[in-house]
Formats: structure tokens, sequence, C-alpha cells
């Protein structure tokens, strides 16, 4: 399988090519040059694959389409060590339960940091791992996180050979829970930085050490961001495994509805549908932050100042931009590269939008490609994870109440509407207080977290300052 740019380089480059890369060299995004598909004899053979072999298996199977440099054992072997049920706490890895009139919860959260990153992290740990030792190279990660995304990549990075990360993060801006998890990791290998500042300086400072290109190339500096092509790959493979849960026979379509906010995930499922998985519609959820909601209602793509990007109580999705949103875009458009450069490159640079209402590809959303969307307010969080709770006994966290909510009112007769859980409640404690008036169940190894030794420095918004970190660290 070749991998292409969706701003129209061409240049054939395979799996292990792109896999430690972030953007492509012309600034877009990468895309297998082709969508293998899914014939009817073969989804019959993974339906069995994972009900009897496991998810591993079944992630074996998928990714051996679209990756032809890693020897099939080795990626059997991978995939087998990153898909157990002590990592993900059950053997089906993503369990399905059913809420209520055909609404289903697909369980994407009880991997070691309880958000939905950990499900393609923890193998993109392994890969890097393997990858790097083969190469005989180092790396080192250099992110910023306001929550999840950091601590998945410190807990899929802890320990590997070949690999440090310096994450950054706004001082005090995390939850108490998120805090805990991050800094009482004491690997070697794993920098915490609390920088005085918001999200938006900790972006800054990585984007700035990462444009310093003999910097960069002499620290050998990496990222681990969502447009990563590993990571949305990754994420393919449970919209298989949810498919399978929900259904007796490949007759039978299912709809998602999966809490976005830089279309990573949402996007694994446009590549699951483009492979031919039998699903009706990918419904996206946003909350205030509603750029995506906004294009599938108007075909108008405008993109948030940060003064326009509201702090909410789901604020993994709380994004001014969303960064995978280019690889939907590069399809809809016939996959011409030209377009998606003119798009991406000359009219949100200029003017921060552009306007697909007029072009013929618009209708093609819903009919051709099955988008839709919907958008809640903190208010409809609470009432979601209030009722949840009281009709169902079920304590659902802010991000997959966002899901649930926007489910309820696009679910369609006679097709399982799967939510894609995103996060367990537990990190979100304050606002299901707020909702239930009870704190969330706490798995057990996570008890008394908040409590432990910490490993993490103080950091003005200061790019030397980091430099001088990285560079002491890596002597
Ligand atoms: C990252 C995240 C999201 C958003 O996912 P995207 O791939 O960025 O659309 C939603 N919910 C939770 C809990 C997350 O951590």
């Amino acid at each position: 399988m070749n991998y292409i740019s969706t701003r129209g380089d061409q240049s054939p480059k395979h799996f292990c090519d792109i896999l430690l890369e972030g953007l492509a060299p012309d600034g877009g995004l990468y895309l297998p040059a082709f969508y293998p598909q899914v014939d009817d004899a073969t989804l019959s053979r993974w339906r069995v694959v994972y009900h009897t072999l496991g998810y591993g298996e079944l992630a074996f199977e998928i990714l051996s389409l679209f990756i032809d440099d890693i020897a099939a054992a080795d990626l059997r072997a991978l995939c087998a060590k990153t898909y157990t049920a002590e990592v993900f706490g059950t053997g089906e890895i993503v369990p399905l339960r059913h809420l209520e009139n055909g609404i289903w919860l697909e369980a994407l959260s009880n991997g070691p940091t309880l958000a939905f990153k950990d499900m393609a992290m923890q193998l993109l740990g392994n890969l890097f791992e393997y990858e790097l030792a083969r190469r005989g190279e180092q790396l080192n990660i250099l992110g910023a996180t306001s929550g999840d995304t950091g601590s998945a990549a410190e807990y899929a990075m802890r320990g590997k050979q070949g690999v440090r990360v310096f994450m950054t993060s706004p001082q005090g801006r995390m939850s108490p829970f998120q805090q805990a998890q991050m800094f009482s990791l004491m690997d070697d290998n794993i920098f915490n930085i609390a920088v005085d500042g918001v999200f938006d300086d900790c972006q800054d400072m990585v984007k700035a050490v990462s444009n310093d290109l003999e910097f960069k190339r002499q620290y050998k500096i990496g990222t681990v961001n969502s447009i990563n092509w590993a990571r949305l790959l990754a994420q393919v493979v449970y919209y298989f495994a949810g498919y399978f849960q929900a259904t007796e026979a490949n007759a039978e379509k299912v709809s998602f509805t999966v809490p976005s906010g830089n279309f990573g995930n949402v996007c694994a499922g446009h590549v699951a549908r483009m492979m031919g998985l039998p699903i009706a519609r990918l419904v996206v959820a946003t909350n205030e932050n509603d750029v995506l909601d906004e294009f599938f209602k108007t075909g108008v793509y405008r993109v948030r100042a940060s003064a326009d990007t509201h702090e909410t109580s789901s604020p993994s999705m709380d994004i001014s931009k969303a960064s995978n949103f280019e690889r939907f875009v590069f399809d809809l458009l016939g996959r011409d590269g030209a377009r998606v450069k003119a798009l991406f490159e000359d009219a949100l640079t200029r003017t921060g939008r552009f306007d697909l209402s007029q072009h013929p590809a618009f209708n093609n959303i819903r009919l051709r490609y099955g988008f839709d969307s919907g958008k809640s307010s903190h208010a409809d969080r609470l009432a979601t994870i209030k009722d949840t709770w009281l009709r169902h006994g079920m304590m659902i966290d802010t991000h997959t109440a966002d899901g649930v909510k926007v489910a309820i009112e696009q679910v369609q007769a006679g097709v399982p509407m799967i939510v894609l859980e995103t996060a367990l409640p537990i990190k979100f404690a304050e606002t299901i207080v707020e909702a239930t008036g009870l704190e969330p169940e706490r798995p057990l190894k996570f008890v008394g977290i908040e409590s432990r030794p910490r490993r993490v420095i103080n950091m003005p918004a200061d790019v030397q300052a980091i430099k001088a970190y990285i560079a002491e660290k890596c002597r």
C-alpha cells in the first residue's frame, strides 16, 4: 500500500515511512492511495475471527491491508501484545452495552488512561518501539496537551526503548484526576512540563521548537498528534468490532454517533465505511465548539479564533479547527489534491473559511458518505448524564453525553445506533457530581492517585527554556 498527500504529492511512501512523520512535506495529510475493499466473504470471516480469536487478531487482519513493510508475524505479534484483557479490562476489548430503543454504547475507554485515545496510542507505542529498534534510532516526542492526548501518549510510551516523551500542559488547567494521572508517572523516559500559560501557549512552544529545523534534526523531535495515520488506522478496527457485536448477519446495517473534536475518531469510521463496512450513517456530535456541525449543516467551514473557542465541560472536544477534516474533504472532492490545497492553504489562511454549499459534492455528504451531525450544550450534557443515570443506572462521561444526546435525536427505526463512549466519568468528576450529585465510580488502580508522589517541572512559556531542558535530558 502506498500513501499519498491530501495536497497532491503522489510520491509513493509506505506505512513505516510515514509512521514517525506528521504532515506530508507539502503540508497535507497522508491517506492510503486507495481503500481496500472488504467483500461479504471476508466480512463473514472477520466476524468469526473477532468472536473466536479476538480483537488483536481482527486488528491484524485489518492492518495487514494497509501495511506491507512489517513482516506478517511481527505485525500479528504487535497487535496481540497491544490488545489484551490486562490492558483493556475485558476480553472483548470494546464491549457493547444496550442503552435504549436501539441505542448502544461501545466502550472504548477501559484502557490505561480511561479515554478512547488509548485504543490507538497503545498500538502506536509498540509500533514506534519496533520501528525505532529496526532503524537503530531514537525519538523525542514533544507534545502539548490539555488532558487526554498527553496522558494517553505517556502511558503508551512509558518504558519503551528509544523513545522519550516531553509533554507540556497548561499549569493548573487540567482536571485534578488528569494531572494526577500524568504527573504520577515515574518512568525515566517521561517528562512532564507544566507551563505558566494556557493550552495555546504550550502549543506555540511546541510549534516553535518544531520549526527550528536544526534543533529538530539534532534532537530527533517528533509528535504523536491526531493527524498521525497509524493512530487513525488503529481506530478503524473498533468500528468493525462494534458492527460484529451489534449484528448477526452482513445484510444488517448500523449507524455510529461519534463525539468529535479533531475529526480523528469519526474519520476512522469514514475509512471503515469506504472499505465496505455496512454503516448507514456517521453522526458527528459536537459541543458548543460547533465548527463541524456548522459545516455539515451549511457547507461552510469556518475556523474559530482562540477567543471564540469555548472552554466547556467536554474539554477534549474544545477545538477551533478540526485537524483531520482535510482527509474527508479530499475524498469528498474526488481526491483532487490541487483543489484541497486551494481550500486549506489559500482560502483558510487568507479568510479563515471556505464554502462548499454550492459545490455539487455537498449533496454527497449525506447521500453518498452517510454523514450527519448535531451539537449539545452544557445544560444538555447535565440533563443527559442525569437521565442516563436515573433511567438506566449507567454513568456516562461528558463527551459521551454529547454523543448520546445527538444519537437520541438521530436514531432511525431498525438501524442500531452505536454511540462511541470516549471516556469514563471519573475523568470529569466535577460535572458528574453537578449532574447527579454522586461521585463517579473509580477503577481500583486509580484509588488514591491524587496523593501519589509527582514528577513534573514548572516552566515559563519560553521556547529557549524548553529547548535547554530537552538538550539537558538528551545528554
Ligand atoms: C480526543 C477526544 C475526543 C475527540 O476525538 P477526535 O478524534 O479529536 O474527534 C472526544 N472525546 C474524548 C474523551 C477525547 O479524549
